[in-house]
């Protein structure tokens, strides 16, 4: 069967990979001129079951309010924003009550995991490198009410399986010495013991190279206009370069999906929220950390990439607007000046690459992998912040919904209609 996926980030290539590998003709269609170039690009590189949890919990209102004054809020909403996002919005705020957050924390946390033992697998299998490595991930809290709202979200994960271990200010500059500085604003940490990390857009451009060389199709620089279909049934798609005739159609296309979709009446819950990273050359410099380090009072973390270091965060709701912002970025950098001041003062901070994505994410921060409208459509999208951690096991659970394979981790959650009574456990 000749299937067509829109879009060349982490969901499209990773739902082509599995799907070439069962016997499909893939063609992937990708608006910019390579892969990875949008929200895949340069994220935080964490791949972690352990942060399931979907950004609207309870009090997330008074957040949001509370930053509409404050440039420095690591959730910012910003006024103009609010036109675009009021039935967005309205879900939003109504999905954060306890129950549904629990309830998405445990749905993410399953996916999640299954997600990072195949990017594992696939790893090994593919011999992909992108500065993979598997030690965990560590939160720092400077508080007790922070740590103990992280700790709730443990408790879930930790019941479903995942690894963890609470360490005192001594251990973690034992884990992480260049944490020496701040060890007397540190309240306490978590260790979570079953993350990796990795650098997306390289795991993306080593296995856009694997699929290519098995057979499958990339074409770069097509802008797909709409979803074609005749009938009730998908006939292909119709792009700037004229309509490319596919039996099955997947739409991958990130904060994209939910115009593709509209050409087909087909309403998916997903809108834009902007983040940061700042990445900076620390080739060698002793004593960078060997693990993600999360500071949880400031809602950002510090990444070792190979010989670089990944500042990342912030969530700001400011539509399609992707320019950076200097005091995001600063704000970032910041992080590892104040956190890390020995490895700081021997980087060249003047040389650092600040950039900004915009996160797909849906009212109840969970992904939408469905079919949907005409037969023979299907969408992957609408990961939010998880989306480097969620992209192999949600690439598989769309391939097993595809084939009619019984899938490794429950569906129902991920299905478009959340109306269903099943959709909401
Ligand atoms: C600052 C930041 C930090 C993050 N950190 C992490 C992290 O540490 N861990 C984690 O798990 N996740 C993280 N994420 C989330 C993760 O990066 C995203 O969820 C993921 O990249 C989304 O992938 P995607 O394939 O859905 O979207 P994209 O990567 O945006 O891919 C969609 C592709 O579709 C293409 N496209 C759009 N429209 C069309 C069209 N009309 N025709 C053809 N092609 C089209 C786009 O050009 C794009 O390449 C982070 C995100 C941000 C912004």
């Amino acid at each position: 069967m000749s299937t067509i996926v829109v879009g060349g980030g982490l969901m499209g290539l990773t739902t082509a990979e599995v799907l070439l590998e069962r016997g499909e003709s893939v063609t992937v269609l990708e608006l910019l001129d390579g892969v990875a170039l949008e929200t895949s690009y340069a994220n935080g590189g964490m791949l972690t079951p352990s942060m399931p949890e979907p950004w609207n919990g309870p009090g997330v209102l008074r957040h949001l309010a509370s930053s509409l004054f404050d440039p420095r809020s690591p959730m910012k909403l910003r006024l103009r924003a609010i036109p675009s996002l009021t039935g967005w919005g309205l879900r939003f705020l109504q999905h954060s009550s306890q129950r549904h957050h629990d309830a998405a924390c445990a749905a993410n946390y399953l996916l999640a995991s299954y997600s990072l033992a195949e990017t594992r697998a696939i790893t090994a299998r593919l011999k992909l490198e992108y500065c993979h490595a598997s030690h965990g991930t560590l939160s720092v809290f400077r508080s007790r009410e922070v740590f103990e709202a992280k700790e709730a979200v443990c408790r879930i994960a930790g019941g479903l399986g995942m690894r963890y271990a609470v360490l005192s200010a001594e251990q973690i500059v034992r884990l992480v010495p260049a944490l020496a500085d701040i060890r007397n604003s540190i309240y306490c940490g978590i260790h979570y013991l079953d993350d990796d990390h990795g650098d997306a857009r390289m795991f993306c451009d080593a296995l856009a190279g694997r699929f290519r060389a098995q057979g499958g199709r990339i074409e770069t620089g097509v802008r797909v206009t709409r979803v074609a279909a005749e009938g009730g049934r998908v006939v292909g798609v119709d792009t700037d370069r004229g309509r490319i005739d596919a039996r099955r159609v997947v739409v991958a296309a990130g904060t994209a999906s939910p115009a593709l979709l509209q050409t087909v009446g087909v309403h998916l819950p997903v809108k834009p929220v902007k983040g940061y990273s700042v990445t900076v050359d620390a080739a060698g410099i002793d004593g960078l950390p060997t693990l993600p380090v999360i500071d949880d009072f400031k809602h950002a973390g510090i990444t070792p990439l190979g010989t670089r270091l990944r500042m990342v965060g912030t969530a700001e709701f400011t539509g399609f607007d992707k320019r950076p912002n200097r005091v995001r970025t600063d704000n970032l950098y910041d992080l590892l000046v104040t956190t890390m001041p020995a490895i700081a003062a021997r980087l060249d901070r003047s040389r650092a690459d600040a950039w900004a994505g915009l996160r797909p994410v849906s009212y109840d921060g969970k992904p939408f992998i469905d079919a949907c409208g005409p037969d023979g459509l299907w969408v992957n999208a609408g990961h939010g912040p998880l989306g480097w951690t969620l992209a192999m096991g949600s690439a598989l659970l769309l391939a097993d919904r595809i084939d009619g394979r019984p899938p490794a981790v429950r569906h129902e959650p991920f299905v478009l209609d959340r109306r269903l009574r099943h959709a909401a456990d």
